[in-house]
């Protein structure tokens, strides 16, 4: 059984990747607090825990990643999330992305389509903590149309497109945040996505980011 602790010296290297994420641009407070708060390197594997705190990607088996924290913190600001919004998240992965939304007191519906990470994930640590995370093994790119529709949309895989279901799943003046493959395949072009009517978007385009890929269906 592994034995979590969150020790003085992880607070630290936690404000420093505060400080240094107030210096790449992220200014909103709420989203600073919950990575100030959040103990990344439980998600983790204990050998890795000063790199959680550094701002990388980190692998989590499977060919999957912990995203970055800053892509987390861009991505969660952009969403510009509300107590009690209802957010759609595309790739639980660690579970990370989901927790500091959760923090932010969101109700979180998160779906992963690796059976075998969904499944590690009912061993999740703070499930007490945040009963606002739902957990579901699915296709994000069908979304979860029992339970829109969704304030927020956030995709944390790179998508070849704007899946049209989660459009229909999103409220009107909700927002999708979602990282789009660019022509060249190379990168993701991070789009903010309003629905502004119920068969109209308008759509924001911001900088460039690099995740694993969304992939049709489920696996395992
Ligand atoms: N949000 C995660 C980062 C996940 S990496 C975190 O905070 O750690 C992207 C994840 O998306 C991977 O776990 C991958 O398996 C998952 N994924 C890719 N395509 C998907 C799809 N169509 N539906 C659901 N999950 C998908």
């Amino acid at each position: 059984m592994r034995k979590y602790e969150d020790l003085y010296r992880h607070k630290g290297m936690r404000n420093q990747l505060v400080s240094l994420l107030r210096e790449k641009g992220i200014v909103d407070e709420g989203v600073l607090e919950a990575i100030n708060t959040i103990p990344r390197h439980f998600f983790l594997d204990s050998a890795f825990d000063a790199i959680a705190y550094e701002d990388r990607a980190f692998p989590i088996g499977e060919g999957q990643t912990i995203s970055q924290p800053y892509t987390v913190a861009y991505q969660t600001q952009l969403l510009q999330i509300k107590r009690g919004d209802k957010v759609l998240e595309i790739g639980t992965g660690s579970v990370y992305q989901a927790t500091v939304l959760a923090q932010m007191q969101a109700r979180v519906y998160t779906i992963e389509r690796q059976k075998n990470l969904y499944e590690h994930n009912k061993g999740y640590v703070f499930k007490s903590k945040y009963p606002n995370i739902k957990f579901f093994y699915g296709d994000g790119f069908e979304g979860l149309p029992t339970y829109a529709p969704f304030d927020k949309v956030i995709i944390t895989a790179a998508a070849p497109f704007i899946p049209p279901k989660l459009i229909a799943q999103l409220k009107v003046g909700g927002y999708m945040v979602i990282p789009v493959d660019e022509a060249d395949g190379s990168s993701q072009r991070m789009l903010r996505i309003t629905k502004v009517g119920e068969n109209a978007t308008t759509e924001e385009s911001f900088d460039l980011f690099s995740f694993v890929p969304m992939l049709t269906g489920k696996n395992g």
